[in-house]
């Protein structure tokens, strides 16, 4: 488990709370995964589609000893059996599962782009990824004026709590 990795997740169909729960626990489950730290549960106005539910979003630190190539297998494992279908670009999703950070490598592959290439202009990523990653903190957030559209919907509490209450 010796490499950190950041992961930003978000649902805006159906019980998204769940969703989210259940992608941290499938993430925590898997032997070669340790969720660290989760922030707290954002609610996000769509951005990009906007024709769509609001999402809810948050953002997790993990240790792994995945490669970042098997880290997104299991992401998008994990997506589909949550029954993510990818039908509008930036549509409404059960479950998106994004690779924002891992370590300070700068990846750039067909299938991955580390750091997430639109990290940085999004709120409902800065905003959690404050919470749990230091590098982020207030600087970046600071630069984007405005924080319209994106507002606290639940403070979570330790992972092992997070997974194990029902939604
Ligand atoms: P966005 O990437 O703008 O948030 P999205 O999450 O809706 O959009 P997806 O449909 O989930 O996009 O993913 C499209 C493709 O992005 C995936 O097939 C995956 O190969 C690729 N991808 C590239 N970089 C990453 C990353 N850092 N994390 C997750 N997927 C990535
Ligand atoms: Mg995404
Ligand atoms: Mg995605």
């Amino acid at each position: 488990m010796n490499n950190t990795a950041y992961i930003a997740l978000g649902s805006n169909i159906g019980k998204k709370e769940t969703y989210l729960k259940e992608a941290v626990k499938k993430l925590h489950e898997h032997p070669e995964v340790q969720v660290e730290l989760i922030s707290s549960i954002y609610e996000t106005a769509p951005v990009g589609y906007e024709n769509q539910d609001d999402f809810l979003n948050m953002a997790v630190k993990i240790t792994t000893s995945l490669r970042p190539e098997e880290l997104l297998s299991l992401t998008q494992k994990i997506e589909q059996e949550l029954g993510r279908t990818r039908e509008v670009r930036w549509g409404p999703r059960t479950a998106d599962l994004d690779i924002l950070l891992y370590n300070r490598e700068n990846i750039e592959t067909e299938q991955l782009v580390v750091p997430h290439p639109r990290m940085y202009e999004r709120l409902f990523v800065l905003v959690p990824m404050s919470e749990i990653c230091p590098e982020i903190g207030e600087v970046q957030i600071n630069a984007v004026t405005d924080q319209e559209g994106v507002s606290i919907w639940k403070k979570t509490c330790g992972v092992e709590e997070f997974v194990h209450t029902e939604s």
